[in-house]
C-alpha cells in the first residue's frame, strides 16, 4: 500500500492537556482549542478523547465546526465559536446549543435579535487588532451586554509565545481595564498565555498547539508521527542526479529511496533537500526536490531497504520541521493532507 500512515497519540494529547490545565490554579478551567479539524490531527477523535478526559469547554473557529462537534460530544460540552455570530449562523448555533464570542456590535445586534436569550460571550480586542471590540466600543455597550449575562469575555494575546514581549504586560493591563469588576468569567491566555503564569489565567485558559505538541509548550509530549512508505529502492552512480530540476546529484555511489508523500500532503516544497527521515535512529537525508506525491532519500546508512521511513518522529518534530520550512508547527500541523491513513492510539512503533 502506498498510502502513508499518520499516527496519533491521543494519550499524549490527553496528557498535555492535564499538564497545561497543571499549571493554573484549580478555580482556573482549562478549554480545549480544537479549531480547523483539531489542528489537521482529527477532530472526531480530538474531541472526544478529551471530553473522556475531564475537558468540559472546547473553542472552534467557525459555527460548522460547532454543528460537527457538538454531533461528536453530545449535550453535555460548552461549544464556544470565535468568530462569533455571522449572517446565516444562527440556526446552526440555535440548533447546535453554541457560544458564539460576538466580536462588534453588528453581532451583538443580530444575536440579541435573532436569538434572545440564547448564551453568548464576548471578545474584546486589547491591541492584536484581529478579532473583538474595541475598548471604545466596548463602553458604549458595556452596561447594555453585561445586563444580557453573557457567559465569557475574553482576548487573545499577540506575543505570548514571547515571555518577555512588552505587549504582554500591556495586554493584560488593558485587559483587566476593560473587565475588572463586571463579575463574568473571564479568559484571555492560550497555550503561551498559559506559559506565562497565573496573572494571565484569569477563569478559564483555551490551549491548543500545546495539546497537540507544539511549541511554546516545550514540555509537550510528542503527538504526531508521519510513516511513508517506500515505493521503490535503487542504486545511483556517483553523478547520476535526482528528481526535478536535477538539483541533487550523487557526489558517491548511493542507495536511493521514493517515499510515497509529497506537497500535495503536507510536506512543503521548501523543504526540499533539508530535513532527514528516521528509520529507528538513523537518520536518511532528503534529497532533491520535495514532488506532489513523492519524496527521494538518500538511505546509503541503511544495510536493508526500509518499508517505510519517519518524517514527523521523536527526533525530528513539528516544530523542527517548521523551522527548516520557516514556518510554525501548527501550519506544518494543519497542512497534513487528507491523503494519510489516520491511526489513533498509543504511540506508533515499527
Ligand atoms: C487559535 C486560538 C487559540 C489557541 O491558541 P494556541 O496558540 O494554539 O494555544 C486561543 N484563542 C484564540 C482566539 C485563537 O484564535
Amino acid at each position: 500500500m502506498a498510502r502513508a500512515l499518520l499516527h496519533i497519540d491521543l494519550d499524549a494529547i490527553t496528557a498535555n492537556w492535564r499538564a497545561l490545565d497543571a499549571h493554573s490554579a484549580p478555580g482556573t478551567r482549562t478549554a480545549a482549542t480544537i479549531k480547523a479539524d483539531a489542528y489537521g490531527l482529527g477532530a472526531a477523535q480530538v474531541g472526544p478523547a478529551l471530553m473522556a478526559a475531564g475537558v468540559h469547554d472546547f473553542f472552534v473557529a467557525i459555527a460548522e465546526e460547532g454543528v460537527a462537534l457538538r454531533k461528536l460530544l453530545g449535550p453535555e460540552a460548552r461549544i464556544h465559536v470565535y468568530s462569533g455570530h455571522m449572517a446565516g449562523d444562527s440556526a446552526a448555533i440555535r440548533g447546535a446549543g453554541l457560544v458564539p464570542m460576538l466580536n462588534c456590535i453588528d453581532q451583538m445586534t443580530r444575536h440579541f435579535e435573532i436569538l434572545p436569550g440564547h448564551p453568548f460571550g464576548i471578545q474584546l480586542d486589547t491591541g492584536m487588532n484581529r478579532l473583538g471590540m474595541e475598548p471604545a466600543e466596548w463602553a458604549a455597550v458595556a452596561e447594555l451586554v453585561l445586563e444580557q449575562a453573557p457567559v465569557l469575555v475574553m482576548s487573545h494575546l499577540a506575543c505570548a509565545d514571547e515571555p518577555d514581549h512588552p505587549m504582554n504586560a500591556h495586554q493584560l493591563q488593558v485587559f483587566h481595564a476593560l473587565t475588572d469588576g463586571i463579575g463574568v468569567p473571564r479568559s484571555l491566555a492560550a497555550t503561551g498565555g498559559v506559559l506565562l503564569g497565573p496573572a494571565y489565567h484569569f477563569d478559564m485558559t483555551r490551549p491548543g498547539i500545546g495539546l497537540y505538541g507544539g511549541r511554546p509548550f516545550e514540555d509537550a509530549r510528542p503527538v504526531a508521527r508521519l510513516s511513508l512508505p517506500v515505493i521503490q529502492t535503487r542504486e545511483l552512480e556517483a553523478g547520476e542526479t535526482v528528481g526535478y530540476g536535477n538539483t541533487f546529484a550523487a557526489p558517491a555511489p548511493m542507495r536511493l529511496a521514493t517515499l510515497a508523500a509529497g506537497y500535495a500532503d503536507g510536506i512543503h516544497r521548501v523543504l526540499s533537500g533539508q530535513p532527514m527521515l528516521y528509520h529507528g535512529a538513523t537518520p536518511c537525508p532528503l534529497v532533491g526536490r520535495v514532488s506532489m506525491d513523492l519524496l527521494t532519500v538518500d538511505i546509503s546508512a541503511l544495510s536493508e531497504p526500509p518499508r517505510a521511513l519517519d518524517l514527523i518522529c521523536p527526533a525530528q518534530g513539528i516544530d523542527a520541521l517548521a523551522d527548516m520550512a520557516g514556518t510554525i508547527g501548527y501550519e506544518i500541523l494543519t497542512a497534513l493532507g487528507p491523503r494519510y491513513a489516520r491511526e489513533y492510539g498509543a504511540p506508533g512503533k515499527r
